[in-house]
């Protein structure tokens, strides 16, 4: 399945139409995003029986997060071999878990501002909890996961250092959080553990590298993170970049007004961002 958020209701994406969820359902699920990932497991066995005739086409201006009204989000830093490499840091030996704020979150679509002089990229995987998970053990951590998308964990980089290794402010302006363009359920995904991440700026092709880069498997860290606290239904994952950010380019390149970042993870789609100058 394909899940969207579509003006703030939840939808279902067929052959690129759209079908709202709570009148295709006569209001048992949605219409919110949150209240499908709250009763995700019956949402799931449902879906496939709803009636089809209510399918309207949309647009992609349209969309929001899929996953918009997280209790917690979760960042990790330094989880590709390439992107420590080129930091010139050690590969840590437990996730690096910051926090994004949830007013961070946009949609897929939406500009991100150029709050200072150092605004930074990072395409990122994001997988979207689907139950309640607390000390899940890595074998079965796949079973959390209601599916993934491509997030962007946008980063100005002087506030994100200024508190030492306190990383969230800097990460953590509005439209610094933009996800989608949809959930893509975990069946629609070819090969879960192995997805190409690329981001361009403009022409420009500046990250291109698989997921098996990963230092810790989506699995481990939802088994690192569980460990010490729940991870509850709609909570978002941003799992970490790979090599090719701008603060470790020589010389460093930082995002200009007026750059369109794209970003695309193999079967998960791809959303673009134009870089605007603040209020
Ligand atoms: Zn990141």
């Amino acid at each position: 399945m394909k899940i969207a958020n579509i003006n703030g209701r939840a939808n279902l994406l067929i052959d690129e139409q759209a079908l709202d969820i709570a009148l295709a359902s006569s209001g048992q699920f949605g219409p919110s995003l949150q209240s499908i990932y709250d009763n995700f497991d019956a949402f799931a066995a449902a879906a496939s029986g709803f009636p089809k005739e209510g399918l309207e086409s949309f647009s992609l201006s349209q969309l929001g997060s899929p996953a918009p009204e997280p209790r917690q989000v979760f960042a990790i830093g330094l989880n590709y071999h390439g992107h420590a490499a080129e930091a010139g840091m050690a590969v840590p030996t437990v996730p690096a878990a910051f926090t994004k704020f949830p007013s961070s979150l946009g949609g897929p679509f939406e500009p991100v501002p150029r709050m200072g002089e150092t605004l930074d990229w990072e395409v990122e995987i994001v997988a979207v909890i689907s139950r309640r998970a607390h000390r899940v053990a890595e074998v079965d951590a796949w079973d959390y996961v209601a599916g993934l998308a491509v997030g962007q964990d946008y980063s100005e980089r002087t506030m994100q250092f200024a508190a030492g290794s306190q990383f969230s402010l800097g990460k953590s302006y509005p439209g610094f959080g933009p996800v989608g363009p949809w959930l893509t359920t975990l069946d629609e995904i070819a090969d879960r553990d192995n997805l190409r991440l690329e981001c361009w700026i403009d022409d420009d092709k500046v990250q291109d590298a698989p997921s098996t880069d990963m230092v810790f498997s989506i699995p481990s860290l939802i088994a690192k993170l569980s460990a010490v606290t729940p991870l509850w239904p709609g909570d978002l994952i941003f799992t970490g970049t790979p090599a090719g950010v701008g603060i470790t380019a020589q010389p460093p390149r930082f995002l200009q007004v007026g750059e369109v970042v794209r970003s695309t993870i193999g079967d998960l789609g791809s959303i673009h961002n134009t870089v605007i100058a603040p209020d």
